[in-house]
């Protein structure tokens, strides 16, 4: 949580969380009832969805509190994830949302073992030169949870090997936004590679990038024109 800002109240976060799973849905991002959503309420608390609920039928009650020693307080189980993003919340005071899904080419590439280079300057948007892919470990284990934590030190995403995506912001509206921009990514640089011969961008190129974003004061946001105001001759994605 950032100074001088309150987070959503309870009420309000629980209807924000719901929307925010729903969007996983509409977006593509998820299937059935994988990937899970989490919002921090205060300097102890967090809220999560529960554990495999229809997003469509979600309801205000359903959604469980939890603080950061793993209790958890509601109606309904904790989503099985609750680790990983009990960890990131304790270890990382900026973010203030998780969201994680099984995105199909973010997805597909984290089971090839592969993260997301610097293929496109967009990989920026996720804090970094790359996105890294965490070693896999059975989902739900403390053992998942560091190897997150690890793929995301100096980043806001990561893959997870033969599994999916984390994606953090600075509330839930930038984390589904860099879900949204990661699978973005997987799938373009996955076409890339079945192409051959993908050249990345050197470090220098891509630490000139990072500099704009950051003297753009729009680290999470997406939109390549809100990044540029439309300025860069290549600012439209994909070109
Ligand atoms: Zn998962």
């Amino acid at each position: 949580m950032r100074d001088g800002e309150r987070p959503a109240s309870g009420a309000a976060l629980r209807t924000q969380l719901i929307a925010a799973c729903r969007e996983l849905t509409r977006r593509g991002l998820t299937h059935g009832t994988s990937g899970n959503v989490s919002a921090r309420c205060d300097a102890r608390r967090f809220l999560i969805s529960p554990s495999g609920m229809d997003y469509e039928t979600l309801q205000a009650d359903d959604v469980p509190l939890m603080d950061l020693e793993g209790r958890w307080f509601g109606a309904r189980r904790p989503s099985s994830e609750w680790r990983f993003h009990r960890d990131i919340f304790r270890s990382r005071p900026e973010v203030d949302a998780i969201v994680h899904t099984h995105s199909p080419h973010a997805t597909a590439l984290a089971c090839t073992g592969r993260g997301i280079p610097a293929f496109h300057y967009m990989v920026a948007i996720a804090g970094g030169v790359d996105v890294r892919c965490a070693a896999y470990h059975t989902f739900g284990t403390q053992e998942l949870s560091q190897a997150a934590l690890a793929a995301l030190q100096g980043r806001k995403a990561c893959l997870l090997a033969n599994h999916g995506v984390i994606a953090t912001g600075r509330d839930l509206q930038s984390a589904l936004a860099l879900a949204g921009e990661v699978e973005n990514l997987a799938r373009q640089y996955s076409v890339a590679l079945s192409l051959g011969g993908v050249t990345l961008l050197d470090e220098a190129e891509m630490a000139r990038v990072l500099e704009k974003f950051r003297n753009y004061g729009q680290q999470d946001a997406v939109d390549p024109d809100l990044l540029f105001g439309g300025a860069e001759p290549d600012a439209a994605r994909g070109s």
